[in-house]
Order: structure tokens, then C-alpha cells, then sequence
């Protein structure tokens, strides 16, 4: 691998450099190759050889550099002072194939100085979550940590209940998160200048050229937040715990936790039972991530340097609705198959492309509506528009549609085929249908993580049986395609009235 520890070379505050605790006698859970091809890990034979003992903490390989970050954060809109990797250790960072950094954080690996009350440690139930979400998002195509295995052990670890440590070696493209400013502005103030310059030059080099570069950083900070987000609401992702700590500069998802995905449309979707207020339910994700981003500008005004004003400040925050908003419109009509084009700044757009435009949105949100209404699932809703329009080659879609259709009740019935005519005139008169159906199926997948799904395999892996994580990990690696190794079970949502999976913040 092409070691790059960048992190390691900053001032001495930032972190605690320390070796992990081994975990006792680490046993394989499940191993990532795309990933170890991707960053190098493959072409060599020790590491190949090692991999359960490095992600054990009993191995540290040359190249590596263990430190434990230091930063804070906002926890449920609330000031929660220090925080940092209380169980989690960047071990390296490296190169991949494209030259892109890429760090490697080994989570669940015991005390840390930031450990607070927390015992250093990740259960095996959450760790498949992580593994299998961060996977399944990737392959979606949607920023996010994924990681390179995980490992199961004898360590006994105490939550409601005795569960099994694990450890997972997460890769990130960073993992410096909105907290690790406002740790310096409240206990380093002084590192500022220089982890400013740090964040510019390692994750936004382009921003450099521009007149004023830490406004330039900010604004991209700010776009691709609005941009992860607007993507996380197009597949129907809740994340749970958006505090400040586990949001990256780079806008990419991480530190998945009481995560879910919506399956029956109810947009006030609570996935997190320990948010009892739903702070973070799906619906006000877009607005946290405002939230979010308005508390840690703030701090670059302490910089001095030129075109840094409380006016820019506020202009850079306001490209976070102007993007959200363009990147969801454009998203949800290609949820429909629909172009919908994101106007660039001073574009102008004619009269007629403007009202057909805002005819797709509208059918958009008339879909949506529908699919509230009457709690169907989310993901199989928009896939099942395949048969819409092209019944005879989508047999798996067209399954979908009678049994969402068969589900409604005559008022319903007749919203949806009035819709269903207005939808196909607009294609007959603006749109070729066979671009329509290609882009159906890039923009919406058969498969997503369902929490059911997750927990068979925990179930399964708890009783020391790898094998359904391992059908997982290859279903969701081709989220768009129909697979034979699929099951009902993977389409199928709940029944409306089932008592949900309880998901909290335990892990
Ligand atoms: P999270 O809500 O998982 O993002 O974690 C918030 C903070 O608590 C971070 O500083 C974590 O490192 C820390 N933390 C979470 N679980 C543990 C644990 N079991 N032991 C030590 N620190 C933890
Ligand atoms: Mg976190």
C-alpha cells in the first residue's frame, strides 16, 4: 500500500497516537475484496495473510501509525464539549488506485483518552450494520465509508445484554468531522491557521485557485453536505445521529448507527428509538443539515485571512438550500425517469423547458403523495414504474405493481391510475420511453438494506453463521440489478401494522 499519514504530522493536540487493544482470539466475519483491491491491500501477501490479527489489534502492520482523533460536537442540538475516538483508532492512511487518500479506521478497538464512559468497544450486531450499510450506500452510489472486513472474538462486552466485540476497518476518504472544528475553537484555538490550510490543501486543493480560498472551502463544505444529503433523501436514507461529530468535511456518510431505510412511506420516520423528540427523523434531515453547518461556520471568523467576513459567511451557508434543492429536483424526476436538468448560476431557461420541467416535478410529488398516503414502500414504489411503462420485459417490477395496486382501496385506485395517465402522456409528449426505462433503473434499486434483512443476518452470524452477511454483501453490491440469490423477503416491506425492529443508539 502507498502509505500517506498526513494526519499524523499535525500538531500533537489534534490526537493521541497508541496502539489498540487486542481483542481475545479475533475470528473472520467477512472480508471486503473490492475494497482491498482498491487500496493496494491485496497485492501483498502479509497483509492478505494477517487481515483477521490486524483488524484484531494483535498485528500492526509497518506503514501504520495508530492515533485516536481528538474533536467535539453538537449531540441532539445540544453543546457536548470533547469528544473524539472514544473506540476507534486511524491507523493509516494510504493512496488507492486513483491516488485518492483514503483512511483506515479500525472501530471497536478498545480505550482511547476520549473514551469518556465508554468502554472502547462495538458489539457484533452493530458492526454487520455498518459493514453491510456502508457497502449497500457505496454501491448505490452515494458518498460513504464502507470497510475492508470486520472480525468477530471471544471479548465479552456488556450492553442490555453480554454480545461479542467486534472490529471493523473502516475506509473513509476522511475523517475529520464538522466537531473536529469546533474542538480547536474551543480547546486549540491557535490550530486554526493551520488545520484550515491542513483540511484546503489535503481535501480541497481546487479552492486554491480561487480569490479567496478558505470561502471557496467552505462553500464546497456546504455544497456537498446539501448534496449528500439530497441523495439520502432520493433513496430513502435516514441516518439517525446527525450530531456535528458525525458529519465529514467531505461530505461523505459516515458513523452509521441507528440508521434505517424508509420502506413504508411515513416521511416523520423515526428510525432511531433513543431520539424520542425525532430530531433526526427523515424528514428533518435537510434541515439539520443546516443546523449543522450554521453552528461550524461561525468559527472561521476567528481567521484573519482576506475575504473572511461575516457576509461571505452567510452567502456561503445559503448555497446549502440553493443545492439541496436543485440536486433533489433533478434526483426525484430521475426517480421517475425524467430529466430534469440542474440550472447552473446565471443560466437562463426558456418558458416552455421551465413548464415542463415543473410538469415532472409535479407528477414527482403527486407520486409521492400517493405513496404516503396509503404507507407503500418507497423503494419498490418508484422500481415498480419499470412495468408502468414496460410491463412485458420487467416481469420482477411488474410483480411489484399488482401488489402495490391490489393494496388500494377504490378512491386510492383512482388517484393512481389518473396519475398513471398523466405520467405516460408526459412521456408520449416530452420523453422517449426507452430513456425513460434506462433511466428508471439507474436511479432506482431493487435491493437497499431493510432492517429485517440486517437482522436475519445478525441472527444468523451471533449463532457463528457468516453466510447470510455474505449474500448480503453480494446482493447489495448490484443494488440496480433483479438477482437469483435474492428473496421475498428482500422486496418486502413490513406488514402495516408489525411491531418495528427496535433500533438504538446501543452498539
Ligand atoms: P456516536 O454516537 O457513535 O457517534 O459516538 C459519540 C461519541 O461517543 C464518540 O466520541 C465515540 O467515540 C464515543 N463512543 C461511542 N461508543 C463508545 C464506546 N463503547 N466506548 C467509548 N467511546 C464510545
Ligand atoms: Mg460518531
Amino acid at each position: 500500500m502507498k502509505f500517506d499519514n498526513s494526519y499524523a504530522t499535525l500538531d500533537p493536540r489534534l490526537y493521541h497516537k497508541q496502539p489498540p487493544t487486542p481483542l481475545k482470539n479475533p475470528q473472520a466475519g467477512h472480508f471486503n475484496p473490492i475494497i482491498a483491491k482498491r487500496i493496494g491491500w491485496s497485492d501483498d501477501v502479509e497483509l492478505m495473510q494477517n487481515w483477521v490479527s490486524i483488524l484484531g489489534g494483535e498485528v500492526i502492520p509497518n506503514g501504520f501509525a495508530p492515533l485516536a482523533m481528538a474533536y467535539a460536537g453538537h449531540q441532539f442540538g445540544q453543546w457536548a464539549g470533547q469528544l473524539g475516538d472514544g473506540r476507534g483508532l486511524l491507523m493509516a492512511q494510504v493512496r488507492d488506485n486513483n491516488d485518492q487518500l483514503i483512511d483506515l479506521h479500525l472501530k471497536g478497538i478498545g480505550l482511547t483518552p476520549y473514551s469518556r464512559m465508554g468502554d472502547g468497544r462495538a458489539v457484533l450486531r452493530s458492526t454487520i450494520r455498518e459493514y453491510l450499510c456502508g457497502h449497500a450506500m457505496t454501491q448505490l452510489g452515494i458518498a460513504s465509508s464502507s470497510a475492508l472486513g470486520f472480525v468477530v472474538s471471544d471479548t465479552a462486552v456488556r450492553r442490555e445484554t453480554i454480545e461479542a466485540g467486534a472490529a471493523l476497518l473502516r475506509v473513509s476518504d476522511c475523517h475529520i468531522r464538522l466537531g473536529h472544528v469546533e474542538w480547536i475553537a474551543s480547546f486549540a484555538p491557535d490550530l486554526l491557521v493551520e488545520f484550515t490550510d491542513y483540511m484546503i490543501d489535503t481535501y480541497y486543493p481546487d479552492s486554491r485557485q480561487a480569490n479567496y480560498p478558505v470561502v471557496d472551502f467552505l462553500t464546497q463544505v456546504v455544497k456537498k453536505t446539501a448534496i449528500m444529503i439530497a441523495n439520502w433523501q432520493l433513496i430513502g436514507f435516514a441516518h439517525g445521529v446527525m450530531n456535528t461529530d458525525n458529519l465529514s468535511i467531505t461530505g461523505s456518510t459516515i458513523d452509521y448507527g441507528p440508521f434505517g431505510f424508509l420502506e413504508r412511506f411515513n416521511p416523520a420516520w423515526i428510525n432511531n428509538h433513543s431520539d424520542y423528540t425525532g430530531r433526526y427523523s427523515y424528514q428533518n434531515q435537510p434541515a439539520i443539515g443546516h443546523w449543522n453547518l450554521n453552528v461550524w461556520l461561525p468559527h472561521f471568523m476567528r481567521l484573519t485571512q482576506a475575504g473572511v467576513t461575516k457576509t461571505a459567511l452567510a452567502e456561503c451557508l445559503a448555497h446549502y438550500e440553493t443545492s439541496f434543492m436543485q440536486h433533489y429536483q433533478h434526483g426525484i424526476c430521475q426517480k421517475l425517469g425524467l430529466a430534469y436538468p440542474i440550472q447552473q448560476p446565471n443560466e437562463s431557461i426558456s418558458a416552455p423547458d421551465l413548464a415542463t420541467n415543473r410538469l415532472a416535478l409535479t407528477l414527482a410529488y403527486d407520486l409521492l403523495s400517493i405513496i404516503e398516503q396509503n404507507r407503500l414502500d418507497y423503494t419498490n414504489s418508484f422500481r415498480a414504474l419499470l412495468a408502468v411503462i414496460d410491463a412485458s420485459n420487467f416481469q420482477h417490477e411488474h410483480d411489484l405493481l399488482q401488489q402495490l395496486t391490489l393494496s388500494l382501496d377504490a378512491k386510492q385506485l383512482k388517484l393512481w391510475q389518473d396519475w398513471k395517465t398523466r405520467y405516460l402522456h408526459y412521456i408520449d409528449q416530452y420523453t422517449e420511453a426507452n430513456e425513460v426505462v434506462s433511466t428508471l433503473q439507474k436511479h432506482n434499486p431493487v435491493y437497499i438494506l431493510r432492517n429485517a434483512m440486517a437482522q436475519r443476518s445478525i441472527e444468523m452470524a451471533e449463532a457463528g453463521d457468516f453466510s447470510e452477511v455474505e449474500r448480503l454483501f453480494q446482493l447489495l453490491s448490484n443494488p440496480y440489478d433483479v438477482q437469483n440469490i435474492a428473496t421475498q423477503a428482500d422486496v418486502t416491506p413490513p406488514a402495516a401494522d408489525a411491531p418495528e425492529i427496535v433500533i438504538s443508539c446501543s452498539s
